[in-house]
């Protein structure tokens, strides 16, 4: 996929005015969690997770729209993110510096 020009790193990130960057890192799925098996993998590590895309974007993700495709039934851990809390906005920043050095975006946590 290819990514709108990246958002500058500001205190006021919104989804609203991002490329859902957050939808890059590897979300962990608890038993709790109810998403649906095609939607998950599991790390050579065992982790269960969810899946991405050949482009790092979890493949829950609409491309089309840029939003989660199943946000009724996204993981706890989708359900905690803070927008605009300092891992959102340091991701961003991360993001809008390797988007300015024009290198693939590869994020772990
Ligand atoms: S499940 Fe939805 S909110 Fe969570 S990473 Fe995937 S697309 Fe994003």
């Amino acid at each position: 996929m290819s990514a709108c020009p990246a958002p500058a790193a500001d205190p006021t990130a919104s989804c609203h005015h991002c490329d859902a960057v957050c939808c890059r890192l590897t979300v962990v799925l608890m038993p709790e969690d109810r998403v649906p098996g095609h939607l998950t993998a599991t790390t050579p590590e065992g982790l269960h997770v969810m899946a991405r895309n050949e482009e790092g974007w979890c493949v829950a993700i609409d491309n089309l729209h840029m939003r989660c495709s199943i946000y009724e039934q996204r993981p706890g851990t989708c359900r905690r993110f803070a927008m605009n809390g300092p891992y959102c906005r340091s991701t961003r920043e991360e993001y809008s510096a390797r988007m300015r050095k024009g290198i693939a975006l590869t994020l772990h946590n």
